[in-house]
C-alpha cells in the first residue's frame, strides 16, 4: 500500500484559475485540514513553531466553536487560517450553490468569531469542486486552493504506516508544491522526516518551506 501520491488527472485539469493547487514563489506550503484538534493541533504548532516555518489550517467550523483559543494560537502564530465549512459535507456534483454558500458563510463567521480575522482561502472537503461549490467561493470571494501533493496520512492506521507515509513524502516533494495533511498523529510523523529536509535546501535543492505568512487568511 502506498500512501502519499498527486492528485489524479480529472483534478489536475482543472484550470489554476479556479483551483490554485501550487505554492508561491516556488516554495513548499504546508496545509492542515480537519482541526482544530485539542491534542494535534498544539502538537503540529510546536514543530512548526520550533523549524520556523508557517503553514494554512483549513479548519472546519463546528470545531472552531469548541475550541476557539486554540485558532487563536494558529493565527497568533502567524498561520493562515482557511475555510473549511461548518460540517465537512460530502458534496455531491449538482451541490446547490444556496447551500454551499451557508456551509461557507458558518464557517467565515465562526473563525471571525474566534479570532477577528476572515479567512481569503477555501479547500472544499475532499478536495470536490461541484459548480454550486466555485459559484459560492466566488461569491463570498473566497480563492479555493486544493493540492498537488497527498500525504495521505488520513490512511494511516499504524506508527508503521506513518512512518512509511513520510518517506513517501520526503521523496516525493518539490518545488512549489502544496502538501496536504491533517491535525493527525500520522502528520507528526511526515512532519518529523519532512521539516528538516525543508529546513536545509541544499540537501534537496530548491525544496524549501514557505515562512512568515500572513495571518489573514492568504498564502
Ligand atoms: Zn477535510
Amino acid at each position: 500500500m502506498r500512501f502519499a501520491a498527486r492528485p489524479g488527472l480529472p483534478r489536475r485539469l482543472l484550470p489554476e484559475a479556479l483551483v490554485r493547487r501550487h505554492a508561491t514563489a516556488g516554495r513548499v506550503h504546508l496545509t492542515f485540514d480537519d482541526g482544530p484538534h485539542p491534542v494535534h493541533t498544539p502538537a503540529v504548532l510546536d514543530r512548526l513553531r520550533a523549524a520556523g516555518v508557517t503553514a494554512t489550517f483549513f479548519v472546519i467550523g463546528g470545531r472552531v466553536a469548541e475550541h476557539p483559543r486554540l485558532v487563536e494560537r494558529i493565527a497568533a502564530e502567524g498561520h493562515a487560517l482557511g475555510n473549511h465549512t461548518m460540517t465537512h459535507p460530502a458534496w455531491k456534483p449538482w451541490a446547490g450553490v444556496a447551500s454551499v454558500t451557508r456551509e461557507l458563510r458558518a464557517c467565515q463567521a465562526a473563525v471571525a468569531n474566534a479570532t477577528g480575522l476572515t479567512p481569503r482561502v477555501v479547500r472544499p472537503p475532499l478536495g470536490r469542486v461541484p459548480p454550486g461549490f466555485l459559484m459560492a467561493a466566488r461569491r463570498l470571494s473566497l480563492e479555493v486552493l486544493n493540492w498537488s501533493l497527498d500525504t495521505g496520512d488520513w490512511r494511516c492506521r499504524s506508527s508503521a504506516d506513518a512512518e512509511q507515509c513520510a518517506g513517501e513524502t520526503v521523496r516525493l516533494v518539490r518545488p512549489g508544491d502544496v502538501v496536504l495533511l491533517h491535525d493527525g498523529p500520522a502528520a507528526l510523523a511526515v512532519l518529523d522526516q519532512l521539516l528538516p529536509v525543508l529546513a536545509c535546501p541544499s540537501s534537496s535543492p530548491g525544496v524549501e518551506a514557505s515562512r512568515g505568512g500572513p495571518a489573514s487568511g492568504i498564502l
